[in-house]
């Protein structure tokens, strides 16, 4: 899955607009901002954040997390005078550098929240986002570049999916209510290097690198089968996608004691891009080997992120495209693909031919709604092009005009160039059809047109059928 910041999005708009401005009564500006962190305790794990702005017009910092606010403390001005707090915000006095200071106690916040989305301990290592820890100045400005420096301690490790600049990391101000995870602590880390960004469609010798961070947990499988399965999954997306889609990401590996697989993960976008998936402790290689929620997470990294529209898109393209990854990687066969299509798809068709996908909010339904339509519009593409061209000519157009995961795009450009690049408004008709309202959908003639019949345990497939070539294609790609 991938998370969706809308509610975030809409009271940061609204705070915004609600925020006085300057007593100067000038437009606000800001131009760059300076956050030393520095950890001051390793348990209670405890940090120290100074923060200090060049601008003018703007007058507060807020906390994105509400978590955050009862654990914050000595919340000051740069002149060393304590801050009232009005909701979840901070005022600066009219006089002074545009700064402040405060120390927020990690720990307290994992107790509350036990989630890794605000703040997660596992044993040694603690789990949080950069948007729980840095408060936010507002407004933040459309391109006031954020620099944030962290001194640790010694025996605390530190990672981060921020970007790297100089000593330390940036990212852009109105990033902070999305910033992406990090770590604390006991961390084992590696890294993987691929081919970057389009690197096997252009003649590019770009690399990209994933940071691995395995936070502290018991995890029964060696570490080099975790890696494996790492590599494995990476270098599948990453020949999808024409090489890894974004240049850096961050892997969190966060183990679950007593359990067996991978049972969940999650990317955060819109920003410098971190995932966290969840392993189990007794998960062992065969465990690893059967796992899609990587694959589907790291899927997530090629495609433009979507505010308040299009979910049944983004995770209807990951649905429909992580069992065609791993059958090109050997990891399923052309069957099983098929098979997982024919049964799971029919739970889409209640937002299908209901009341559409974009009011949809049952899981089953925006997923494998999505997958559906992605199906259908794949089919469709190569139907006309004899194999040729598929739905993902259009997915890696949209990613070679640089729509990844760190970037927002909106619905109807992405459906436009993918269009665009399929040369016919496939896409567009499909998300007409079915997005606001319902439409019909003949299932049962789809799968017979593509040679796939249902049958104890499983499906044959049919080299008869009038679209066999197009199931072909559809999972062996073009090269
Ligand atoms: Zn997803």
């Amino acid at each position: 899955m991938r998370a969706i910041a809308a509610t975030t999005l809409v009271l940061a708009v609204s705070n915004c607009t609600a925020h006085p401005q300057a007593a100067t009564g000038k437009e606000a500006r800001l131009e760059s901002c300076r956050y030393d962190v520095a950890v001051a305790k390793a348990r209670p794990l405890t940090l120290d954040v100074t923060a200090e702005c060049a601008g003018r017009g703007f007058a507060a910092f807020s906390a994105n997390e509400p978590e955050l606010l009862p654990h914050l403390r000595e919340v000051r001005d740069l002149e060393g005078r304590l801050l009232q707090r009005d909701g979840a915000r901070y005022r600066l006095p009219d006089s002074g550098r545009a700064g402040l200071r405060y120390r927020v106690d990690l720990d307290a916040i994992a107790a509350s929240a036990q989630s890794f989305d605000v703040a997660l301990r596992s044993g040694d290592t603690l789990i949080a986002p950069v948007s729980t820890w840095l408060l936010r100045p507002e407004p933040p400005g459309a391109d006031t570049r954020v620099l944030v420096s962290v001194r640790s301690l010694p025996g605390v490790d530190f990672a981060t999916g921020l970007t790297p600049a100089g000593e330390g990391f940036e990212l852009g101000a109105h990033e902070i209510r999305v910033g992406t995870y990090s770590a604390f602590g006991t961390l084992a880390r590696s890294r993987v290097e691929l081919p970057g960004p389009l690197a096997l469609d252009e003649a590019s010798a770009t690399r990209a690198r994933i940071e691995v961070v395995v936070a502290d947990g018991p995890l029964d499988v060696e570490r080099a089968a975790l890696e494996r399965w790492i590599v494995d999954s990476a270098t599948a997306v990453a020949r999808f996608w024409r090489g890894f889609p974004v240049p850096r990401a961050l892997l969190v590996v966060l183990p679950v004691t007593g359990r067996s697989g991978v049972l969940f993960g999650k990317v955060l976008p819109e920003s410098a891009p971190g995932i966290v998936v969840m392993v189990g402790e007794r998960s062992d290689r065969a465990a690893l080997s059967r796992d899609w929620i990587l694959v589907h997470e790291l899927f997530h990294l090629g495609f433009p992120s979507f505010v308040a529209e299009g979910k049944w898109l983004d995770e209807g393209l990951a649905t429909y495209y992580e069992p065609i990854i791993r059958a090109r990687a050997g990891m399923k066969t052309e069957e099983a693909v098929w098979e997982e299509f024919s049964r799971a798809m029919p739970q889409g068709l209640p937002a299908l031919t209901g009341a559409g996908l974009d009011g949809a909010t049952e899981y089953r339904e925006v997923y494998w709604g999505g997958a559906l339509v992605c199906l259908l519009a794949d089919v469709e593409a190569r139907r006309r092009t004899r194999g040729r061209t598929g739905l993902e000519h259009g997915l890696v157009e949209v990613l070679r005009r640089g729509g990844h995961a760190s970037e927002v795009w909106s619905l109807s450009d992405t459906i436009a160039t993918i269009d665009a690049a399929l040369k016919a408004p496939i896409l567009a008709e499909l998300a007409r059809r079915y997005g606001q309202r319902g439409g019909p959908v003949d299932l049962a003639a789809l799968w017979r047109a593509l040679g796939v019949r249902r049958v104890d345990g499983g499906v044959q497939l049919r080299d008869d059928a009038p679209l066999a070539h197009v199931r072909r294609a559809i999972v062996a790609g073009v090269p």
